[in-house]
């Protein structure tokens, strides 16, 4: 039987990353990962590279070329005529990004004389893993042994008994990914990050895009004032998103799904040609053996285990979409490295208060600790410094002056609480707060640091002297 010092299970965001670090440190290790792609072959990378963070972004990049260039670059002086979109070249362009970043992960694995073990995992015991192969070859299961395991299994599209996927007029966001047409009436089922993402991109490309959502408050987990902006700004992008709006049940002819729903004024119905279903995402347990070994699992499905990542058993540790916590790749490769350090005897570090979120919709939303709603819940004393774009030269002279950025800092210490951003790139403004806020810094060191000019990260310096009421100009 062959022997790791590490067997990781998944090769997501959370697993590929764990695996490198365990092999850098010098640990024999070894990755079991059952993902097979659309060509049929067996592939690294997970929900993030397959088909969750990377394809999406290749899509949102693709359609806000075009509707740039449809409806923006006439203010720039620059007239397109014709313009067309190919969204079989569109979505073969990212097909192509996904093949070549999987593959990457491969060339690392071989780099790093990790062994890509392909097939499903079953956890026999906490020294003990059974493979089963994936397809139908002649392969026989294989049983590995591993000083330490690392679960790193993810999660899957929720389902709800209202919209059975059909993978052909209702999907899930993998069916979302790779329409061949342009719906002209598309359903979206959920005004979450996944929904608005893929709303957004086949809103762009001309859909009517319809969004329910359940709840009666938009993105009611973003700072209010965010939120608000988004909701407006994405109405105004064409996006109907009904609130409120409970969806019971579907039904399909051969083009067609009837969505029924109910919300404050009763019953209601819409018909249109595709339905989204972006509910939320479930961990992912299934076939790993978790109550045969005494793995102990949550009532919502999630493997339980403390602050280090450690399981209900010994030397079996759990990370990423699988436990508590926002379900981020970022958030999975940090605790996967974290994990790998404390393996190879080192201290490992997470900060869970410090890790951000970004919504890619156009403008951005983005943001890093405490919202103004929570610190008003907790009774937490704080100074806000605010700063649209609109007062920014950059963002004027890009035409996206939509949006602000907002710091929340301690009333008595100025040290920054949260940072909330709506508005151009905020997904990458959004590290300068990440930064500040891991370096436990006060609004007054952002305050202080020269920004260049002219800059969309100006606005983040304006809203620091803010927070003093010093901002230059506003
Ligand atoms: P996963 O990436 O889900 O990987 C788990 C892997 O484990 C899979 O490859 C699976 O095949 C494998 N596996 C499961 N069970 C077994 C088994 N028994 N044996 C062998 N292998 C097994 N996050 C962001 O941070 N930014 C974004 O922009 C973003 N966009 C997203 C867009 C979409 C459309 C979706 C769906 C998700 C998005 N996410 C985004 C979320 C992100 O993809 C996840 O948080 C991330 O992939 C979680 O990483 P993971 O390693 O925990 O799990
Ligand atoms: P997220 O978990 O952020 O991906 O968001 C998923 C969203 O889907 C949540 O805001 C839920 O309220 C919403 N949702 C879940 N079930 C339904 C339903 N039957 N009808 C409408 N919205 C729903």
């Amino acid at each position: 039987m062959k022997k790791y010092d590490v067997v990781v299970i998944g090769a997501g965001p959370g697993g590929y990353v764990t695996a490198i670090r365990c092999a850098q440190l010098g640990l024999t290790t070894a990755v079991v990962e059952s993902w097979i792609n659309d060509e049929e072959q067996p592939a690294l990378g997970g929900t993030c590279l397959n088909v969750g963070c990377i394809p999406s972004k290749a899509l949102l990049d693709s359609s806000h070329h075009f509707h740039h260039i449809k409806h923006e670059a006439g203010e720039h002086g620059i007239t397109v005529s014709g313009a067309a979109i190919d969204v079989n070249k569109m979505v073969a362009r990212k097909a192509k990004i996904v093949k070549e970043l999987t593959q990457g992960i491969s060339g690392l694995f071989k780099k790093n004389k990790i062994d890509w073990l392909k097939g499903r995992a079953r956890i026999i015991n906490n020294k003990e893993i059974e493979i089963s192969p994936q397809h139908e070859t002649h392969d026989e299961k294989t049983i590995v042994e591993a000083n330490s395991i690392v679960i790193a299994t993810g999660s899957v599209p929720t389902k709800i008994p209202p919209a059975t996927v059909d993978d052909k007029l209702i999907v899930d966001s993998t069916g979302a990914l790779k329409f061949n047409e342009v719906p002209r009436r598309l359903g979206v089922i959920g005004a979450g990050v996944i929904g608005l993402e893929l709303g957004s991109v086949w809103n762009r490309l001309g859909s009517e895009v319809i969004v329910l959502e359940a709840l009666p408050d938009f993105l009611a987990l973003v700072d209010r004032q965010a939120a608000k902006q988004a909701e407006k700004v994405l109405r105004k992008q064409g996006m109907d998103i009904r609130l409120g709006a409970k969806v019971t049940g579907t039904g399909c002819n051969n083009r067609e799904v009837t969505i029924n729903f109910e919300d404050t004024e009763g019953k209601k119905q819409i018909t249109v040609d595709r339905l989204i279903v972006a509910v939320g995402r479930a961990p992912n347990t299934s076939g790993l053996g978790a109550d045969d070994c005494g793995l102990e699992i949550d009532k919502r499905g999630f493997i339980i285990v403390d602050d280090q990542c450690q399981t209900s058993l010994e030397n079996v540790y759990a990370i990423g979409d699988v436990v508590r916590g926002p379900m981020l790749a970022h958030k999975a490769s940090e605790e996967g490295v974290a994990v790998a350090e404390r393996l190879a005897g080192k201290p490992g570090h997470i900060n869970f208060d410090t890790i951000p979120w970004v919504i890619y919709t156009w403008p951005e939303i983005a943001w890093v600790g405490k919202t103004e709603e929570q610190l008003k819940a907790d009774g937490i004393e704080y100074r806000a410094g605010n700063f649209p774009f609109m007062a920014t030269g950059r963002a004027k002279a890009m035409g996206e002056a939509t949006g602000f950025v907002k710091i929340l800092a301690d009333a008595i210490t100025d040290r920054i609480l949260g940072v909330h951003i709506f508005g151009p790139s905020a997904s990458e403004l959004i590290a300068e707060a990440v930064l500040a806020m891991e370096f436990d810094a006060s609004a007054e060191d952002i305050a202080r640091t020269i920004h260049a000019h002219p800059t969309l990260s100006e606005a983040m310096h304006e809203a620091a002297l803010g927070v003093d009421g010093r901002t230059i100009h506003m």
